[in-house]
């Protein structure tokens, strides 16, 4: 798969997310930085990267979800729209309008150009083109027998002739040539002897000049990363025709930065090199790059199974049964207060029962997002024992968790008051008719 690497890197942000107990602002925040850490690990430039990370996070802190839809599937929403406003936003396909259709091809040594018009010739006979293709690769004899191999097989011809030594002369009569032939496209390799844009800029249009193409197609070398910018702005600036494929994208490192590099300048990516093979090659569409990047299906799956979890988990069986024997630690109220806090079935049920006559006082049951959070932080640097067994929290265990925590021994206390306020409140209630009552709820 294409950029690998940087996918599942934002995979496992986007997971982090739809794991998280809250969603506020310092959760955001980490997501956002989980991006960003992401992004410029494969590349992409630290200005862009800032920019895109500043509009996720405004747009996650200050929009709602749409009606039906969580915070945490609007944020990942906003992160896929962003993406993908990043990498172009709609696609640019080729478009093979005229017959014949002549394509440009240019790059810059090893990039990937010759390797490309296989596969392109290719793609376009699988939807039904005729495609011929010239060589004009003077410099290197051996693209022509490269080409040949790549493509005889598939009964695409090719033109050229390893002993002339003059490109332009080559590419205008390959084109003539094919023209006479009846084919649909006539893809041309140029000459690909550059190490640099302005050669490789002064060729092409030398060769445009001569067969006027109906697109020129710069191929860019995705390991090049960020340095693809200035390759892709020099080359927009000097034809209105271009557009670009950037390979190698399987397996480097540097890709993400290639390709938000060449979107950047505006110049369309039309199509992705992702293999060395001749199917190795994708139109390029940046919603379903995007969606494929980030693992969409899989956040989708994970997300629905967590809403589920948390619809059935609010009260289970097994929270009641320890409510009821007044066995309830520190974990089960944490639970508790995040279930309530979305007014969970617990509250609504029991003051909803005549007669039942608890009134719960609400002080003791809600708290803030802001509180449970920092409530999570404390309950964090507890000992497994402490969480199941809070009795046993003395003074000196409260300052070693306050200091683990980075709060204060009073926000510590405040939540063990918490603690006891409720087990109080939950030993307090008739058992009997807490018990009927759950059977007649089926819980
Ligand atoms: P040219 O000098 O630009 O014509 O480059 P070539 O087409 O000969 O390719 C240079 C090298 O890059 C070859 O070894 C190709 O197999 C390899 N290559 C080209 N495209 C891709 C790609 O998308 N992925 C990978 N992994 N290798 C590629």
């Amino acid at each position: 798969m294409a950029l690998e690497k940087l996918g599942k890197a934002l995979n496992s942000a986007l997971k982090k997310l739809a794991r998280s107990k809250t969603v506020d602002e310092a959760t955001i925040k980490e997501v956002v930085r989980d991006i960003q850490r992401a992004l410029i690990q494969a590349d992409v430039n630290v200005r862009l990267v800032l920019q895109l990370t500043k509009t996720i996070e405004k747009r996650a802190l200050e929009e709602e979800p749409p009606a039906g839809a969580s915070k945490k599937e609007h944020i990942i929403q906003i992160v896929y729209e962003e993406l993908t406003k990043f990498l172009g936003k709609e696609a640019k396909p080729l478009e093979i309008k005229e017959k014949p259709t002549v394509l440009l091809t240019v790059g810059i040594q090893g990039s990937g150009k010759t390797t490309s018009v296989a596969k392109l010739a290719r793609h376009l006979q699988k939807r039904g083109y005729k495609v011929g293709v010239v060589c004009s690769d003077t410099w290197r004899p051996g693209a022509y027998y490269q080409l040949k191999q790549l493509l005889e097989p598939y009964g695409i011809e090719v033109s050229g002739d390893p002993e002339e030594k003059d490109a332009v002369k080559l590419a205008y009569e390959g084109v003539e040539y094919f023209r006479g032939k009846d084919v649909d496209v006539i893809i041309v390799d140029s000459a690909g002897r550059h190490k640099e844009e302005s050669g490789l800029i002064e060729e092409m249009k030398q060769i445009s000049q001569a067969i006027k193409p109906h697109e020129v197609i710069l191929v860019i070398d995705g390991t090049i990363g960020q340095q693809a910018y200035n390759q892709a702005l020099a080359f927009k600036e000097a034809t209105p025709i271009g557009s670009i494929i950037v390979t190698k994208l399987d397996g480097s490192a540097k890709g993400g930065g290639a390709l938000s590099a060449v979107a950047a300048t505006g110049a369309p990516i039309k199509f992705i090199g992702v293999g060395e093979r001749i199917d190795d090659l994708e139109a390029f569409d940046p919603k379903r790059f995007v969606s494929r990047l980030l693992g969409m299906g899989d956040i989708e799956g994970l997300l629905e199974k967590l809403e589920e979890l948390q619809k059935q988990q609010a009260v289970s069986e097994e929270d009641l049964e320890k409510f009821l024997k007044g066995k309830f630690n520190l974990k089960d109220m944490y639970a508790q207060l995040e279930a309530m806090q979305k007014m969970g079935p617990l509250k609504q049920v029991l003051q909803m029962i005549p007669g039942l006559g608890y009134s719960l006082p609400d002080d003791a049951v809600r708290v803030g997002e802001e509180k449970l959070r920092r409530y999570r932080i404390i309950m964090d640097s507890m000992t497994e024992e402490e969480l199941e067994h809070p009795e046993i929290i003395n003074y000196s265990r409260i300052k070693r968790i306050a200091r683990g925590s980075g709060t204060s021994t009073a926000e510590v206390r405040e939540l063990l008051n918490q603690y006891n306020q409720m087990k109080k409140m939950f030993k307090s209630m008739d058992k009997r008719k807490l018990a009927k009552m759950a059977k007649r709820f089926n819980f």
